[in-house]
């Protein structure tokens, strides 16, 4: 745990483009969960290809998990705030989701995996993020990580606020997983009520954050629980001031834009419909997730 020694003074924020709810819809074998950052939104929020919320106490809307799947194309990022998933994939790599840790797993040329939740009852709660990989990289051997919570880097504002870094950087500290192109920046709020945050933000990086507790504001608009609002990338703004009307837990996520052209069916995201049904014509000859 650090304390920030400086202040990054964010000197114009930005504001609030848009405020969206998410879609309900299920997935895997039948987990309910909220669509929060839909495909329509995918050129507007580039390089992020999708965020997923799901919480539920009733074990009927979780049970059945994502059994056996292939991606290739991108990178997931599974940020587990309460319960227990099991995952396994085609690289032989397994780890236990839980707590408050982050999966994150880069499918790049393909993965076939399952997540399957470790627990018969009680509260599931957490996010998958889909963040999009340049042309030159959608073809990669895959990777994978998993950090515990107590392996995340944290730091604690002077304002109270504590943040977890997953990716990107934050007050002078370097998160879990960082990415050149894509300049990932992804980070956990918990801010008491009355407190601000400031980020700086590249102007021409895309950003949103999403609140999943409480309620904050942004440049004088209010966004209300279980919304995200994307944020503007016109005029002056060198960042974002969060501030918080009452305890808030807050994502905040951001990304240098790829500019280049989506093709997805379902788990793949490709450049063009020819790797598309590369992709397809691959997982059904069982050559996509076969280490080489
Ligand atoms: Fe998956």
């Amino acid at each position: 745990m650090n304390t920030a020694q400086t202040n990054p003074a964010v000197t114009h924020s930005r504001s609030v483009e848009q405020l969206i709810v998410g879609q309900a819809t299920s997935d895997g074998a039948g987990v309910k969960l909220t669509r929060v950052l839909t495909q329509n939104l995918q050129q507007r929020l580039d390089p992020f290809l999708m965020l997923d919320a799901f919480g539920s106490d009733n074990p009927d809307d979780y049970i059945a998990g994502f059994p056996d799947h292939p991606h290739r194309g991108f990178e997931t990022i599974t940020y587990m705030i309460a319960g227990r998933m099991l995952h396994r994939d085609s690289a032989g790599n397994e780890g236990l989701l839980q707590n408050g840790g982050v999966q994150w797993m880069t499918a790049g040329k393909g993965v076939i995996h399952s997540e399957i939740p470790q627990q018969e009852e009680g509260v599931m709660e957490g996010f998958q993020l889909w963040l999009n990989l340049h042309s030159s990289e959608k073809m990669n051997v895959p990777w994978y990580r998993d950090f515990q919570n107590e392996a995340l880097p944290k730091l604690v504002t002077a304002q109270g606020v504590a943040v977890t870094v997953i990716a990107g950087e934050s007050h002078g500290v370097k998160g879990a997983v960082t990415r050149d192109i894509t300049q990932a920046l992804y980070l956990d709020l918990h801010m008491p009520a009355g407190s601000r945050f400031e980020q700086l933000l590249a102007a021409d990086h895309n950003a949103f954050l999403y609140v999943y507790r409480g309620e904050v504001s942004v440049a004088g608009k209010v966004i209300a629980p279980q919304r995200m609002a994307i944020l503007t990338n016109r005029g002056e703004a060198d960042g974002v001031v969060i501030e918080a009307g009452t305890d808030a837990r807050v994502l905040l996520i951001s990304g240098r834009p790829l500019k280049e052209p989506i093709a997805q069916y379902g788990p793949f995201v490709m450049n063009t419909k020819e790797e598309i049904y590369q992709a397809m014509s691959d997982f059904r000859d069982g050559t996509l997730g076969e280490s080489s």
